[in-house]
């Protein structure tokens, strides 16, 4: 990260903390929700199967840059999936860096062939072992680790959704994190019990167990992007809720947090880490601010 960029987000994290504004600084934008998976936790995908058209999207980008957003997200459906005439993905993550936003990162399941240096992070889906990963996403373990080792840059960032199904397999991909070439670090979520998936949810002895899992993988040297300090709110779902310095925007509609804010007591069970983190780090929890610098220094 540059010395500019850390400036930024070291003057805005003490002024929210000191005088506990609510402005936002990470912004999503789904591009579409055009989905080539069917997985089996899957509450979003070819609702609409709309490709929204890039006019929308640069605008979008300029009213979230004009909120104060500054770390933007590319999110599906799939996002490589994503065109409109000449335009392709790597058009909007340039055209996001030229804008001014200081971190650009990509969410998508692994299926297309990764080239994208220009992003800071491809967050990449990766739930399991090839036998739990295929049960949850189709067959395509084999081909997402052919992609990753093709992947023309090293901004690979594994992203599991750990549910009842995979539950035991959180070391196996902490460990494949640190032993991929092109893989820079793994990031982890709890599954969120949607309407439609709650039997995938985790209890919190199950949660403690992989908190555990992680920590111990951590010891072992794999490279995890995200925060022990935050794992006790996680467990117990104690953090605060919605995160108000997150944004998600979806075919001009802007949401606090999560698109999944308007789903009824669905935020008292989020099991997403960054929200968790992010939260935490917000209303100045020192462990969490000084782990935080640390793993963002360390892994962007
Ligand atoms: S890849 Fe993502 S959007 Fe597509 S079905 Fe799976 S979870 Fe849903
Ligand atoms: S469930 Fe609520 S807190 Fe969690 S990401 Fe969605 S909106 Fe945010």
């Amino acid at each position: 990260m540059k010395l500019s960029s850390f400036a930024y987000f070291a003057r805005f994290g003490l002024k929210t903390i000191l005088l506990r504004q609510e402005k936002p600084i990470l912004g999503t934008i789904i591009l579409t929700d055009k989905c080539n998976l069917h997985c089996r936790h899957c509450s979003v995908n070819n609702i609409t199967a709309v490709l929204y058209p890039y006019g929308q999207i640069s605008e979008e980008m300029a009213r979230l840059y004009a909120m104060g957003v500054r770390i933007l997200f590319f999110c599906g459906g799939e996002t490589f999936l994503w065109q409109d005439g000449e335009k392709t993905l790597r058009d909007l993550v340039v055209e996001a860096r030229e804008m001014g936003f200081l971190i650009v990162n990509v969410v998508t399941n692994g299926t297309f062939p990764l080239d994208l240096p220009e992003a800071d992070l491809i967050l990449l889906s990766l739930d399991g072992d090839q036998e739990k990963h295929n049960a949850i996403r189709g067959d395509t373990y084999d081909l997402i680790l052919e992609n990753v080792r093709r992947a023309t840059a090293d901004n690979i960032c594994f992203y599991m959704a750990i549910n009842r199904i995979n539950r035991e397999d959180v070391r196996h991909v902490c460990l494949l994190a640190r032993d991929t070439p092109n893989v820079r670090a793994v990031s982890f979520n709890f599954h969120t019990p949607y309407p439609d998936t709650r039997s995938l949810a985790l209890t919190p002895e199950e949660k403690a167990a992989c908190c555990g899992a992680i920590a111990q993988a951590m010891e072992e040297g794999a490279p995890v992007f995200n925060l022990k300090s935050a794992f006790p709110y996680l467990i117990h779902n104690r953090f605060p809720t919605p995160c108000r310095q997150c944004v998600v925007m979806e075919n001009g509609r802007l949401s606090t947090c999560g698109r999944c804010i308007d789903v009824p007591g669905l935020c008292q069970e989020c099991g997403y880490f960054f929200v968790a983190e992010y939260t935490l780090l917000f209303q100045g929890n020192w462990r969490v601010v000084f782990e935080m610098l640390r793993t963002y220094l360390k892994y962007i």
